[in-house]
């Protein structure tokens, strides 16, 4: 087969991300456009990407009829038979937007499209943490909590596309926190980066160790960077704050490791990045509470790919749902 290409996008509330890749998920061009977030429509949005792809085909002498399929990453829920995406705040979609129709008035190969949180699962499924196996979670830990589970190669969606909904599954029974999705307790208000936050302002009164931490409480601008830093350096009261969260995350590990088996429980986002700290906290806690058996050969990894999962995960839609169905 000659080379051909794979168009992936991962749209982000302020830049697109764009990339074309060979049928091998090699990948020949990467670069950003603004997101243009005027039109409530998306059809600004995606004719701007459509434009993009041709400028740089043009220049780089690629054709499109060489073009397997587009695959889109949207900040959103998506109804992945129909590409359709249930509304997106960060993008002032405050309705559905029917992505793959929209694109596909511009091209005549498919478009695939799926939320943010599962691309990136998929990326490290092919190039990252995750590459050698088919049975893969990610859990995104940042400013909220997402997820993104892969068996058998392919991504779970459940019927309404709610599978894989990680960050309001709840582990704070006491409901100490409210969720933004209307409920309480969801792991997202506990092991987030607004979770830290909020772990910490209800334990600190209850402190009774000292920690460097304190002033920057008291001064009310405490970050879930400052807790993780103070950890590293052996702050009793940081260390208690992570080996609460660890818990919080072996926790829902457990009950992701008898319900898919994963061979890899990827953790990654802006609070993985905090590295070794962390992972090794949620490891321990994992050990003592997950089912034995299911525990054999799974491991919990850092993600690889950072802020490339997405871009990947994108043009991997293509190739597990276009060139691995031929
Ligand atoms: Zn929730």
């Amino acid at each position: 087969m000659s080379q051909k290409l794979i168009f992936a996008v991962d749209i982000g509330g302020t830049t697109c991300k764009l990339g074309i890749f060979d049928q091998h998920l090699t990948r020949l061009q990467k670069w950003a456009i603004k997101t243009d977030t005027s039109d409530p429509t998306g059809r600004k949005l995606l004719k701007n990407v459509y434009d993009a792809f041709v400028e740089q085909c043009n220049m780089l002498n690629y054709h499109l009829d060489d073009v397997i399929g587009m695959g889109i990453g949207v900040p959103g829920p998506v109804n992945f038979e129909k590409g359709i995406v249930n509304g997106a705040v960060n993008l002032n979609w405050p309705s559905k937007v029917n992505v793959a129709q929209l694109m596909k008035e511009f091209v005549d190969f498919p478009v695939i499209v799926d939320n943010d949180a599962n691309i990136a699962a998929l990326g490290e499924k092919h190039l990252g943490a995750g590459q050698d196996a088919d049975d893969v979670v990610a859990i995104t830990l940042g400013t909220g909590v997402g997820g993104g589970i892969i068996s058998n190669g392919k991504i779970v969606h459940g019927h309404n596309g709610s599978g894989a909904e990680l960050g309001h599954i709840r582990v704070d029974h006491d409901q100490r926190f409210d969720c933004n999705c209307g409920k309480a307790g969801c792991i997202e208000t506990v092991a987030s980066a607004t979770g830290v936050v909020n772990l910490v302002k209800y334990y600190h009164p209850k402190l009774t160790i000292q920690s460097q931490l304190l002033p920057l409480i008291k001064q009310g601008d405490i970050t879930a960077k400052d807790v993780f830093d103070a950890a590293k350096v052996g702050d009793a009261f940081s260390l208690f704050i992570v080996e609460r969260i660890a818990q919080y995350i072996a926790y829902l590990a457990s009950i992701l490791s008898v319900t898919v088996n994963p061979k890899y429980i990827i953790l990654g986002g802006g609070m993985a990045d905090a590295g070794h700290i962390l992972i090794e906290n949620v490891k321990t806690a994992y050990h003592q509470l997950a089912f034995t058996p299911s525990q054999e050969n799974t491991e919990i990894v850092l993600a690889s790919l950072g802020n490339e999962a997405g871009i990947v995960g994108a043009a991997g839609l293509i190739k597990t749902y276009i060139l691995e169905e031929e």
